[in-house]
């Protein structure tokens, strides 16, 4: 609703219009379109038919949405990420992530320019301090900031700020047991694919019984609780250490995660397993998951639901064309 009167108010500004008569189009715009569109998809046809363009214009956090160019946004810094290097396919680079809240909600801003993050690495801009950016991307529920984007010290005092996402979303550091998570971090370490055995037809762990059966050769044979003695098929188990920025902690894959990844059966040929490893190691990545305690090492771990690649070479490209 926030964001409705945000538009409105834009809109009424922009058109010289009275806010009450941008209203009164916006309703009748949804009522020709027999309601099929919300309040605020019929302000923003609106605010076209009347040549106003959101482009440069100064936005509010909850006003942001995906594959918005050129955001001008003042926000105050209220956490900020360590500064990390990168080195992909040749290309080195720095990337510093930090957020910024307003008082209608916080976001992440995203810094791949070198002399942005300076202002940073020389503590000319540091947490507490409000900034104003301009021409800014976003992406996912990121501001983007490219070497043509504008960043700077603001003057503007911002005293009441709303600290909590718009969308949730957490740090390693803040991650409890038995919340799911959605972070963005680094593969810092990739252990190597275990393996276990599973009924081929129901997918579940098959157990090994030892002695049983009379034709038992080498000491067992597998057993499914439903489908009884099996050829059991092989699935892997892929554990990682992500890190970001706040904390590290240990994250395990099965097969459905896996396959988001890499080819399972990969995993089974030690060269290509190998590789693999090699390219996901030291690799960004949205995780979603699970927080477990692990029994056996008394801490907490995440059991993956989700990985997708943050592809730096595709958010450069984006940033720079
Ligand atoms: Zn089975």
């Amino acid at each position: 609703m926030q964001n409705y009167e945000l538009i409105v108010e834009r809109i009424a500004k922009a058109a010289g219009l009275e806010k009450e008569e941008v209203e009164r189009r916006v309703e009748a715009k949804k009522a020709k379109l027999s309601g099929l569109i919300s309040k605020e998809g019929a302000a923003q046809i609106i605010a076209a038919e009347l040549g106003i363009n959101f482009e440069d214009a100064d936005l509010k956090i909850s006003e942001l949405t995906a594959g918005m160019r050129r955001v001008n946004i003042v926000g105050k810094i209220i956490s900020m990420y360590p500064v990390r290097e990168f080195n992909k396919n040749g290309r080195e680079g720095k990337v510093l992530n930090f957020t910024i809240a307003d008082e209608t909600g916080s976001t992440r801003v995203v810094l791949w320019d070198v002399n942005h993050i300076e202002l940073f690495e020389s503590e000319k801009i540091k947490v507490g301090d409000v900034v104003e950016i301009k021409n800014g991307s976003t992406r996912e529920n990121e501001i983007h900031l490219s070497g043509f984007s504008e960043l700077k010290k603001s003057e503007v005092v911002m005293d009441e700020i709303k600290t909590g996402a718009v969308v949730s979303e957490g740090s390693l550091e803040e991650a409890r047991q038995g919340q799911n998570v959605r972070v963005r971090g680094v593969v810092v370490q990739v252990f190597a694919p275990r393996f276990y055995k599973v009924c081929s037809s129901c997918n579940k762990k098959a157990v090994v019984t030892v002695g049983s059966g009379e034709s038992v050769v080498g000491g067992g044979e597998y057993r499914c609780p439903e489908h009884g003695v099996v050829t059991p098929g092989d699935r892997a188990i892929l554990n990682f250490v992500l890190d970001d920025g706040t904390e590290s902690m240990r994250v395990v894959m099965f097969s459905d995660q896996i396959k988001l990844v890499v080819a399972e059966e990969d995993l089974k040929d030690e060269v290509k397993a190998a590789a693999f490893r090699d390219d996901f190691m030291g690799s960004e990545i949205y995780l979603s998951g699970n927080v477990k305690r692990n029994q056996l090492f008394n801490n907490l771990e995440i059991v993956a639901t989700g990985v997708e690649k943050v592809d730096v070479e595709k958010l450069i490209q984006v940033l720079s064309d």
